[in-house]
């Protein structure tokens, strides 16, 4: 597989540090509120680059972390009233309704930054040893220009690292270069602190990252992960800590995925343009906005839009169709043993959608054109089921779209699968009306059954019910 490493900028072979095993980190949520669209795209895009590895063979071990303590944490439980840690179990609670919603896996590994304090607190303690850091009134920072690699994930120069950090900073009195940052924030009045050689306080972002690498997956990881907004200065500085206290590269594979906008604009919050996956799951259903992330390669913008959504809801209810269809057909009962061409071409269709999914994800990972072969492999299994195809091509068919779906992490939407068991039953008691060669019973049955939302339609396979 080939995936863009932001370090070398190239697409590059991905070969694991131990084979067969993939260490894989991703930043995840600041946890102050519900997440929003852009938010979802990392989360989206690394569950699938997990899953796809597992697919290929590998045993992958992920770990994604919760920020549970930083100055918007604080204000936000300031302002709710609640403590910090109250906020963070709330939110942490309302990151798996969505995340389960969208099919976003377990991590192997989901720590809390506020959890992971002695590691952070051990980390700091190693850079402290080599000289790395000095202490000022309100905390220890980190001297950047005592590491000649500095800027080697952001391609920049210090000074030109300093000259655009500078502001975004806020500079501290005493710093001894713009670009210096916080790895540990003494207390101020009123905030959540811990206790530390230096004093008490809490830790800074960068480094909480860097020590939970540290902790479960060890220096040197295979891939690290996040929102390219997250290059400068995060994962800089990750890089900056981690191989400074370590003495050992820290990743070897930087993927970053691009902006969700809308109107061409980056939806954030800071933006005030964005939607929570809570708001637009009131529209669309969770399927459909993780199958809509996927149609785009996660390198490349994508545009929210609700026509762009509805596009992606027409055709996963395609695919959906499909294969019910399938299912439907199958159940009856009625296939030939042997399909000959139909067969034939079915089983090719089938061969090369799976091959050619293959190949598109192994480009850096292009779900964008793996969902095309899922779209074409639903076009043969249409073609087929409305001929001569045996069960056993039909099936295999159904089974490989569903298999590449799952490779996606994309459900198929349930509502129109769900018929009551009333209807079932008035199906049955219809049938056997039929049967009976009472039709004026079977007409009101069928009636009854449109009265109650539903349609029977009489195929060569047997009676069809469908949502009206
Ligand atoms: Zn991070």
């Amino acid at each position: 597989m080939k995936l863009y490493n932001t370090l070398t900028r190239f697409k590059q072979e991905f070969v694991p540090i131990e084979e067969g095993h993939v260490k894989m980190y991703a930043c995840g949520p600041t946890v102050y509120d519900f997440f929003h669209l852009g938010n979802a795209r990392p989360f989206i895009t690394f569950d699938t680059l997990a899953r796809y590895l597992e697919y290929r063979g590998y045993e992958v071990e992920f770990c994604q972390n919760f920020t549970d303590i930083d100055d918007k944490m604080i204000n936000r439980a300031n302002e709710e009233g609640i403590t910090v840690s109250e906020l963070a179990d709330r939110y942490i609670k309302e990151y798996y309704v969505d995340a389960d919603g969208l099919n976003i896996k377990r991590q192997t590994y989901q720590p809390r930054a506020t959890e992971t304090m002695d590691a952070i607190i051990d980390l700091i303690k190693a850079l402290d040893e080599k000289g790395y850091v000095y202490v000022l009134d309100d905390g220890v920072y980190y001297d950047v220009s005592k590491d000649s690699q500095y800027g080697k994930l952001s391609h920049l120069k210090l000074d030109e690292l300093q000259a655009g950090g500078g502001e975004r900073h806020a500079s501290f009195e005493g710093k001894r270069n713009p670009g210096d940052f916080a790895v540990w924030k003494f207390k101020k009045e009123g905030e959540p602190y811990w206790e530390s050689p230096w004093g008490d306080g809490r830790p800074g972002w960068h480094i909480e990252c860097s020590a939970m690498n540290k902790k479960f997956l060890g220096d040197t990881i295979d891939i690290h992960g996040g929102g390219c907004d997250l290059i400068f200065p995060h994962h800089e500085n990750e890089i900056a800590q981690s191989e400074a206290a370590n003495g050992k590269p820290f990743a070897n594979y930087w993927v970053h995925n691009a902006f969700v906008s809308i109107d061409g604009e980056k939806m954030s919050k800071s933006l005030g343009n964005f939607f929570t996956i809570r708001d637009i799951v009131k529209h669309f259903p969770y399927e459909v906005i993780r199958f809509f992330m996927l149609s785009g390669h996660y390198r490349k913008q994508i545009d929210f839009s609700d026509t762009l959504l509805e596009a992606s809801q027409t055709g996963l209810e395609r695919i959906a169709n499909a294969v019910r269809n399938a299912d439907f057909i199958i159940a009856s009962g009625k296939l030939k043993e042997d399909g000959g061409d139909a067969d034939e071409a079915l089983i090719k269709a089938t061969e090369e959608a799976g091959n050619a999914f293959i190949e598109h994800m192994d480009d850096d990972l292009n779900t964008a054109d793996a969902i095309s072969d899922i779209y074409k492999l639903t076009t043969s299994v249409n073609i087929a089921a409305s001929g001569d195809v045996s069960k056993k091509a039909l099936t295999q068919g159904r089974d490989k779209i569903m298999e590449l779906l799952g490779v996606l992490g994309v459900k198929l939407p349930e509502e129109s699968n769900d018929i009551p068991e009333e209807i079932t039953e008035l199906v049955e008691q219809r049938a056997n009306a039929k049967k009976e060669k009472n039709y004026a019973e079977a007409d009101r049955i069928r009636d009854l059954i449109a009265q109650k939302g539903y349609s029977v339609k009489d195929t060569p396979n047997g009676p069809q019910v469908e949502k009206l």
